[in-house]
C-alpha cells in the first residue's frame, strides 16, 4: 500500500525548515511508511487508543475539506468523525453559526449593530470535538506535525470561499515575541506556510506585530476581550497593505476581538479590505 503524496511533502510543521526525510528516494519513503504502519500502530491523539492508519488511495477536494479525513493519520476512526463543519445558515459577516438550522445566511444581531473592521470571517469547522483537540495539541502540546493536515484543511476552506485572485496578501495573526519564544512557533504561520498559492497572492509573515503581551482571552467576556486587545497590534511594514485585499489567518475565532484589532490596524494603514479565515469558529 503506497501512500499518495498530497502535494505537501516536506511541510513538516517546523518553521525553521525541512527534515532530511525528504532526501529519500521517491518510492522508499512511502514503502517504509507502509511497513512501519503495519508493524507499529499509531496512538490516537484524541482517546489514546492504538489504531492502524488507513491508506487513502486518492485524496480529492472534498476529502481535503473534511477534518476527519485530513486528520485520519493522527486520530482513530471513531475520533476522526467527531467534528462539525461550518455550514449555512451562518452570519454573512462574522461567520457565526446560527442555532436554527433553517433559512439562509444573514447578518447576526451583533454585526447589524456594530459592523466592525473586517469584511467577513469564515472557518472550516466548529471549535469542538476532534478539531478542538487537534488545535490544542498543536498549540499547547507541541504536536507541530498537525500543522500539515490542519493547513490543508484550512487551504481547502480558503479555496471554498475566496476565488483565485481575490486576495493579495495573507497575514498570520502574530504572537507577542515573548509567547513566540516560549512556544517556538506561531501556529497561524505554520498553517499557511506550505499553501500552494498562485503567484499573485503572497504570505507576509511579519506584516503585523503584537506590540504588547495580552493576557489570555479565555474567561473574558466580549467587552473585556475588546479592551484587553485594543491597540495591541501595529503594522510593522508600513504601507505594504495599502490598497491590498488582505486575509488574516488564525487558528480559532471566538468573539473576533483579536482579528478586529488586527483588521483595524491594517485598514488604518490603507488596506482595501480585510477578511478573516480560521480553522475553527467558537
Ligand atoms: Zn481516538
Ligand atoms: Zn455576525
Amino acid at each position: 500500500m503506497l501512500r499518495v503524496c498530497r502535494g505537501y511533502c516536506g511541510a513538516d510543521a517546523v518553521e525553521r525548515g525541512i527534515t532530511g526525510a525528504e532526501a529519500m528516494p521517491f518510492l522508499v519513503k512511502p514503502l517504509l511508511a507502509a511497513i512501519a504502519n503495519a508493524l507499529f500502530p499509531a496512538r490516537c491523539i484524541g482517546c489514546g487508543q492504538l489504531f492502524r492508519r488507513q491508506a487513502l488511495a486518492k485524496v480529492d477536494g472534498n476529502q481535503e475539506q473534511d477534518a476527519g479525513c485530513v486528520l485520519s493519520d493522527y486520530f482513530c476512526p471513531a475520533c476522526s468523525g467527531q467534528w462539525s463543519a461550518v455550514t449555512s445558515p451562518l452570519c454573512s459577516r462574522c461567520g457565526m453559526v446560527f442555532k436554527s438550522r433553517v433559512g439562509s445566511d444573514h447578518f447576526c444581531g451583533r454585526c447589524l449593530e456594530r459592523p466592525g473592521a473586517f469584511t467577513r470571517a469564515r472557518a472550516a469547522g466548529v471549535y469542538d470535538g476532534t478539531l478542538r483537540i487537534a488545535i490544542q495539541a498543536l498549540k499547547f502540546r507541541g504536536h507541530t506535525r498537525l500543522a500539515n493536515p490542519l493547513g490543508r484543511l484550512l487551504f481547502a476552506t480558503y479555496r471554498r470561499y475566496w476565488p483565485v485572485g481575490d486576495i493579495d496578501l495573507i497575514a498570520p495573526v502574530p504572537l507577542h515575541r515573548r509567547r513566540f519564544r516560549r512556544r517556538g512557533f506561531n501556529q497561524a504561520f505554520l498553517l499557511v506556510k506550505a499553501w500552494p498559492l498562485s503567484d499573485e497572492t503572497v504570505v507576509v509573515r511579519d506584516l503585523l506585530t503584537r506590540n504588547r503581551p495580552t493576557p489570555p482571552q479565555t474567561g473574558l467576556d466580549r467587552r473585556q476581550r475588546r479592551s484587553n486587545i485594543k491597540n495591541a497590534f501595529c503594522v510593522s511594514r508600513t504601507g505594504e497593505s495599502t490598497g491590498k485585499r488582505i486575509l488574516l489567518v488564525d487558528d480559532v475565532l471566538t468573539t473576533g476581538a483579536t482579528v478586529e484589532a488586527c483588521a483595524a490596524a491594517l485598514l488604518k494603514d490603507g488596506a482595501r479590505r480585510v477578511d478573516v479565515l480560521t480553522l475553527a469558529r467558537a
